[in-house]
């Protein structure tokens, strides 16, 4: 993954915005994690860090647009990113004083590391935790995706296929026989 990590005690104390349009930020760890998910138009991310006694706080806004496939019919799927977000993250320090317990908390995916006795912000962490936050889920082409047959595969936002016709289930003859009053 593409790492982005500033010192803590290089950052303003009074505040400071970091900007980022590096692509790498998102298709190194979608590639990684192998998600089926392509950037579309350039990603750019805006973070306005503001350091506090016990750890730093972050506002943030990540905007571009992926494409997917979509959930249900598989066809190419465009969707906007617009994450905006408010975060307070606590300096490792302040939740533990032990060093052999400070690694153990830099396995978990924290944004404000201390590697080498030097306190990082880790900008890497928070975009990608960011940005999988806002990422759709279940994609639609269209909300009214009609998906694809599960007989015979056809997307049946191209038409309808044969098999509805040919559908001999008994149970769908009960509800073809009732008349909507
Ligand atoms: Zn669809
Ligand atoms: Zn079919």
């Amino acid at each position: 993954m593409k790492q982005i990590k500033v010192s803590l005690k290089d950052i303003d104390p009074n505040g400071q915005t970091f900007q980022w349009d590096d692509q790498l930020i998102w298709s190194e760890p979608l590639l990684e994690f192998n998600l089926s998910c392509k950037i579309h138009e350039k990603i750019t991310a805006e973070v306005f860090v503001l350091p506090e006694k016990e750890g730093c706080f972050f506002r943030g806004k990540i905007r571009g647009k992926v494409s997917q496939s979509c959930d249900r019919c598989t066809e190419e799927t465009i969707s906007s990113i617009s994450a905006d977000f408010d975060e307070f993250e606590a300096c490792p320090q302040q939740i533990l004083d032990d060093e052999e317990d400070i690694e153990e908390l830099e396995d978990e995916n924290r944004v404000i590391i201390v590697e080498n006795g030097v306190t990082l912000i880790d900008f890497s962490a928070l975009l990608w935790e960011e940005f999988i936050l806002t990422l759709p889920t279940k994609p639609l082409c269209t909300k009214l995706c009609k998906g694809v047959c599960p007989q015979c595969g056809k997307n049946l936002n191209e038409g309808l296929c044969a098999c509805e016709d040919e559908d001999k289930d008994p149970r769908m003859n009960v509800l073809r026989n009732l008349k909507i009053q």
